[in-house]
C-alpha cells in the first residue's frame, strides 16, 4: 500500500533534522528531494540509496504553478504504485511550501496515508538569532508579493516579516528575482505605515555549520539599492508602541464590576 510523508530537514545540514524525519527518509522506498543547496543533496543521499531531487523542474521562464503540480505528480506516481514515498524539503515543509500541503492533500483524496513531520524553518532561525519573540508585540508574516498585490491590514506596533522579498512584486511566477523598480514600490507601499528611515532587517540564517546568519539592517529607503537573494526574508521591527484598546478595556471593566 502507498504512503507519503513530507518531512522536513531544518535549515542547517546535519543539524536540525529530528529523529522522525530521520526515519522516514530512511524506511521510504523512494526519497524525494526539494532542499536549498547541493550539499544537502548529497547529506541525503548517505541517508538513502534513492533521493531524486525535485530541482530539475524548476525552470526560468517557465511558471511556478507548473513546476509544483508536476512536483507533486512525480511524487504520486510513486506513491500509486504502491510505494512508501518520502518528500524530504528544507526547513518546515508546510511553512510558505505549496507543494507538500498539495501532495498531502492530493494523496490522501486517493485514500493513500499521508502525514507532515514539521521541521526548524527560517522563521525559528530567525527568532533565535534576531532574538526576537513573536509573542512580545505580535507578529506577522507574508509572501511579499502577495503583500503587494492585495489589500492587507498593517499593524506597525507588531513585528512584519516578509518572505521571498527576492522576488517581491513578480506577477508572472516564472522569475527569480525582481529589480530596484519593483522594489521601489515595495518601499512605497511600507511607506505608507513606516517612516523611510525606519530601520528594517534583511535576515539569511546559516545553512552550512561554518557559516554565520546575515542580519543586515538597514533604512527602509535602502531595500531598493539591496542586495537580495532567494533565500532573503525582511524583518520589519515595530514602527510604534501598542496603541490600548480603551473601548475594550471600558468593557471589561464594566463586567468586572458587576461580578463583585
Ligand atoms: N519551507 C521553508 C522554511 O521552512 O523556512 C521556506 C520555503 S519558502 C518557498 C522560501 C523563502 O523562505 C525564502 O524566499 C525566504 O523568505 C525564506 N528562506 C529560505 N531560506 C532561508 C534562509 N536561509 N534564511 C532566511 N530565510 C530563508
Amino acid at each position: 500500500e502507498g504512503s507519503l510523508a513530507c518531512v522536513g530537514l531544518g535549515m542547517m545540514l546535519g543539524a536540525h533534522i529530528g529523529p522522525r524525519a530521520r526515519n522516514y527518509i530512511e524506511q521510504a522506498d523512494v526519497v524525494f528531494a526539494a532542499v536549498s543547496d547541493a550539499l544537502v543533496e548529497l547529506w541525503l543521499q548517505d541517508m538513502h540509496g534513492d533521493v531524486r531531487s525535485l530541482q530539475p523542474f524548476y525552470a526560468e521562464g517557465k511558471s511556478r504553478h507548473d513546476t509544483y503540480r508536476e512536483m507533486v505528480e512525480a511524487m504520486m506516481v510513486e506513491v500509486r504504485a504502491g510505494r512508501r514515498v518520502c518528500g524530504a524539503f528544507y526547513g518546515h515543509p508546510g511553512v510558505f511550501a505549496q507543494v507538500p500541503h498539495h501532495a498531502v492533500g492530493q494523496a490522501r483524496s486517493e485514500g493513500f496515508l499521508a502525514h507532515m513531520e514539521p521541521g526548524v524553518s527560517a522563521e525559528d532561525c530567525l527568532y533565535a538569532d534576531l532574538g526576537i519573540d513573536p509573542g512580545r508585540v505580535g507578529c506577522a508574516h507574508f509572501e511579499a508579493s502577495q503583500f503587494m498585490f492585495y489589500q492587507r491590514r498593517i499593524d506597525p506596533s507588531a513585528y512584519l516579516v516578509l518572505w521571498q522579498i527576492g522576488l517581491a512584486g513578480d506577477r508572472s511566477l516564472r522569475r527569480y528575482s525582481t529589480d530596484a523598480q519593483h522594489r521601489a514600490l515595495l518601499v512605497d507601499l511600507l511607506a505608507q505605515d513606516y517612516p523611510r528611515d525606519h530601520e528594517v532587517i534583511i535576515y539569511e540564517a546559516a545553512t552550512l555549520p561554518i557559516t554565520s546568519p546575515r542580519m543586515e539592517r538597514l533604512p527602509l529607503s535602502g531595500l531598493v539599492e539591496a542586495t537580495l537573494h532567494l533565500q532573503s526574508t525582511l524583518v520589519i521591527p515595530p514602527a510604534m508602541a501598542m496603541q490600548p484598546n480603551q473601548a475594550m478595556l471600558d468593557r471589561i471593566a464594566r463586567l468586572d464590576a458587576h461580578r463583585v
